[in-house]
């Protein structure tokens, strides 16, 4: 068919030329023909309506008039000069104002003929005006026949300057149809399109710049939202299956004395439904011969560190080493102890290997853990350390998992010759839809249910002019024997500002909680790590009351005493980091309070958030709220955010469609892993031009 035609430089199209080619590049990322039919547009008008001038109103975001030119003059300005036509109606008039390009639409503009204009509306000096319109004359509007749903493009300043706008891309797209017919390749198979009851590419491709009408276009929309999803997640399950298939797991075969006699002697609480259940899904995947790769998903406080404890029994009890990776030294140190709380009465030594171990301590340290005497390291990222040599590591657990690149996460592969099982832990609940779409390659564990007895946090938000009654609040909690958090933000590390908000708070807090009566301990990211870990040991041990932090006590910190989590300019906080800091209190016996305190002005998107860490204490509630309101990429972060640069589909908005094609992967993954039947041929062409162009693997790992 047309594949080869479709390769074409854009250049060659009639209508663009090497020129405007460039542009199209540089500003649109178009290469070639195929790029350009895969270029869709982001949304369409209805051009069978017509507005009348004097029924404009300036909100109106696009409207299409009919009427003539009958005036045009060049008005000098500071900079170059505009060029302005008088257009009329039989109802008034209104300006048409070009910026560029006067020269050539002077000379092509043909006075007193009808025209039929597009574009937005604005008033200026009291007119209504319209800059850079849409123009074609009525005569030629009516013979093309353009009725109905027309297609607006994405496009920038440049383009439109470039007299390279929305009538352009049209042509353009025009042009492509008529060179290259409208035959494209299926890329689906037939059974897909009649069970799912999908368009033809071909007819979902014209329709989606060509919509007849409304429903083709929904139709043709969903056809090619789910092709696009249909292929991501092919790849994703794909490379699952070859993970299992292919690299083989460490085989944990025994659950034994370590594990039973933890099980059945020293737990210290009866595990809730949703830690058994996470702990038999590991337990079946170490024990099959696959390697595991399992992100395990649980709110702040649900009970993480137990399951984490428990898969390091089962590699002890295989005769493998763990090791347990945290992001930060302060929360490797809490590890450390809690691990140690509950292996040590096995029997079992867990060393803790940070940045500060000092060098004497080191040597012996790393010696009895590739000698395989040492069982269980936790520590930093100073566990990636080449001289980090293990004798036989079987699992390696890595908490809070969005704080370490993968690429960090691979590092402790090549360590071994087999791959070591690997357990992602997080606290930042991930949407479903978001989960599977990165995370596709893993196999995703969810504690959905608190350790019972815990009561939820009261969350209030406050404005600065209530920081007086806060305060006294917070004095009558420490005279009840609790204490408190006060969180600064510290969006950047370098900047000096916030440093100097968090030290005056810290001295605003300092006189209005005085000693001997009050402590306050102070840690932020530039104090180092000894004198860190000594304010927060001091903290930990009750000896001080109020702790002013930034955010290096987000991740884990776990002081069940504190009950009140004071977070100042809130606003500025995204809403997983307000749910983090918030998890730092309600680990206790006692009612526990978040104040939100931000200043009187708060934007739209702010009082969302405050309003929502307000309304619900439920990770996975906010996480979607937050997927709403920051999409996709930001969400994750800019390292993964390449995978989630959709031409077409939405994860937040198509999410029953992503469901659907992950189940449609799966269920043709099972029945034809390698896609040769005859049947999936379309699908395996498609997945092979696809991964061969661009891998989606480039960008997640
Ligand atoms: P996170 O998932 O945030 O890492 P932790 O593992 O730190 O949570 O657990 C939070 C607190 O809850 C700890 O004090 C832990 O001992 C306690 N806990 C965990 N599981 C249970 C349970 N099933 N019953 C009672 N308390 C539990
Ligand atoms: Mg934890």
């Amino acid at each position: 068919m047309n594949s080869v035609l479709l390769q074409t430089p854009i250049a060659y199209l009639k209508t663009v030329g090497p020129t405007r080619a460039k542009l199209l590049k540089e500003q649109l990322g178009i290469h070639t023909y195929q790029d350009l039919l895969h270029f869709f547009p982001n949304r369409y008008v209805d051009r069978t309506q017509f507005h009348h001038i004097n029924q404009l109103e300036a909100s109106q975001a696009e409207v299409q008039i009919v009427g003539v030119i009958t005036q045009i003059e060049t008005i000098p300005q500071k900079k170059g000069s505009r060029l302005v036509a008088k257009f009329l109606d039989n109802t008034g008039a209104l300006d048409l104002v070009w910026f560029k390009g006067a020269k050539w639409i002077k000379e092509s503009i043909k006075p007193n003929t009808p025209y039929v204009i597009f574009g937005k509306i604005s008033v200026f000096q009291g007119r209504f005006n319209m800059a850079h319109p849409d123009m074609e004359l009525l005569e030629n509007y009516q013979a093309n026949n353009r009725i109905g749903l027309q297609a607006i493009y994405p496009s920038t300043e440049r383009l439109s300057n470039a007299n390279m706008g929305n009538r352009f891309m049209l042509r353009a797209m025009e042009q492509l149809f008529n060179e290259c017919g409208s035959a494209f390749e299926e890329t689906l198979s037939a059974s897909i399109l009649e069970n799912l009851k999908l368009l033809q590419r071909s007819t979902a491709l014209f329709h989606i710049h060509f919509p007849k009408d409304a429903k083709m276009l929904s139709r043709a929309a969903a056809r090619l939202k789910f092709e696009e999803l249909f292929f991501i997640q092919l790849q994703l399950i794909r490379k699952n299956l070859v993970r299992k298939n292919k690299i083989k797991g460490l085989p944990f075969s025994n659950v034994g004395a370590y594990f039973n006699n933890f099980y059945n002697n020293q737990l210290p609480f009866e595990l809730t439904n949703a830690q058994k259940r996470v702990i038999k899904e590991i337990r079946t995947d170490v024990g099959s011969n696959a390697q595991m790769n399992r992100l395990l998903q649980g709110d702040v406080g649900s009970g993480k560190t137990i399951v984490a404890v428990m898969a390091i029994l089962f590699a002890l009890d295989n005769g493998f080493q763990a090791c347990l990776m945290a992001p930060t030294e302060i929360l490797a140190n809490q590890h450390f102890k809690g691990v140690s709380e509950l292996l040590e009465p096995l029997g079992i030594r867990v060393a803790l290997l940070t940045g500060s171990v000092r060098k004497s301590a080191r040597k012996p340290l790393l010696q009895s853990l590739q000698e395989g005497e040492l069982k269980v390291l936790i520590g930093t990222h100073a566990l990636l350390e080449d001289t980090v040599v293990y004798k036989n590591l079987g699992l390696a657990i890595i908490d809070e998992q969005h704080r370490f690149g993968v690429a960090q996460r691979a590092k402790l592969w090549h360590k071994n010759t087999l791959p070591p099982h690997v357990l992602v832990m997080t606290a930042t609940p991930i949407p479903r839809t978001l989960a599977m779409s990165i995370y596709g390659d893993l196999d995703i564990s969810v504690i959905d249910e608190l350790p019972p007895g815990r009561k939820e946090i009261k969350t209030v938000w406050r404005s600065d002019s209530h920081r007086l009654s806060v305060f006294k609040f917070i004095k009558e909690e420490i005279l009840k024997g609790r204490q408190v958090y006060i969180v600064y933000p510290l969006i950047n590390e370098s900047e000096a500002l916030d440093y100097k908000d968090l030290m005056d708070g810290y001295d605003s807090i300092s006189r209005s909680f005085p000693a001997p009566e009050f402590q306050v301990s102070i840690v932020h990211g530039q104090m180092k790590a000894a004198a860190k870990a000594y304010e927060m040991e001091r903290f930990v041990k009750g000896e001080t009351q109020i702790m002013v932090a930034t955010t290096v006590i987000e991740v884990g910190v776990n002081v069940p005493n504190a009950s009140v989590m004071v977070i100042e300019s809130a606003e500025r906080f995204g809403l997983s980091q307000l749910h983090q800091l918030r998890g730092r209190v309600g680990r206790g016996a006692e009612q526990s309070f978040c104040i939100l305190m931000s200043g009187n002005k708060v934007s739209q998107e702010g009082k969302t958030r405050l309003e929502t860490m307000v309304a619900s204490s439920d990770g996975f509630e906010i996480a979607e709220v937050d997927l709403k309101l920051r999409g996709p990429g930001d969400l994750m972060g800019t390292q993964q955010s390449g995978v989630l640069q959709l031409k077409i589909a939405d994860i937040v908005k198509d999410a029953a469609l992503l469901k659907k094609a992950r189940e449609v992967s799966v269920t043709i993954l099972k029945s034809d892993p390698s896609l040769d039947s005859i049947e999936n041929k379309p699908i395996l062409l498609a997945y092979r031009a696809l991964v061969k162009h661009k891998n989606i693997w480039n960008y997640i790992s």
